[in-house]
């Protein structure tokens, strides 16, 4: 699309949770195109690979026709450039998550003038929802399906499975 306002929503997406599919409908109202990134570089063993993540994001937004899922590793910045982005799309759940975010938008600011980071606040239900504590829950054999899309609640109870 010649001119489009593209979007990335970067993030671990390990796994996507209905917080984040709540950020990317909001996003979706905003801009032309929403590319959702699943970032490579992660320190810790994931629970499901990138690939993983792809299929469980795509199958979350196979409704909504503008949003893109792809994966990025290195610099956000870089990603920025390479996706044509106007702006890097992040959630704010509570005031926790603001000094991380505001830390990390005035250094890609620093490192790239042009980009731009947009916050979105969930519906307040999903304010206290993190992959982080998903993954908590479906270790200790709590029930996750409120929170995550169905396959993806599925896909965890099987990989979480003790043999
Ligand atoms: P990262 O490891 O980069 O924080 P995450 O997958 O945990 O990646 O999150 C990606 C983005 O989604 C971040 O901006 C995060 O703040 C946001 N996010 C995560 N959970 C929620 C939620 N429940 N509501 C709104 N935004 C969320």
């Amino acid at each position: 699309m010649n001119g489009a306002r593209i979007a990335l929503f970067p993030g671990s997406f390990d796994p996507v949770t209905n917080g984040h599919l709540d950020v990317i409908q909001r996003a979706v109202r905003l801009f032309d195109e929403v590319i959702v990134g699943v970032g490579h570089n992660q320190t810790k063993a994931p629970i499901f690979t990138v690939e993983e993540r792809l299929a469980q994001l795509r199958e979350a937004c196979a409704r909504l026709p503008s949003v893109r899922v792809a994966a990025f590793s290195g610099l956000l910045t870089e990603a920025v450039r390479g996706f044509g982005a106007v702006a890097v799309v992040r959630g704010l759940r509570a005031v926790s998550d603001f000094e991380y975010e505001f830390q990390m938008a005035l250094m890609n600011r620093e490192l790239e003038p042009q980009c731009e980071t947009i916050f979105l606040m969930p519906r307040a239900e999903y304010s206290f929802l993190s992959s982080t504590m998903i993954r908590e829950i479906a270790r200790l054999g709590g029930d996750i399906s409120p929170f995550v899309p169905e396959a993806v609640a599925r896909a965890l109870v099987e990989r979480l499975r003790v043999p």
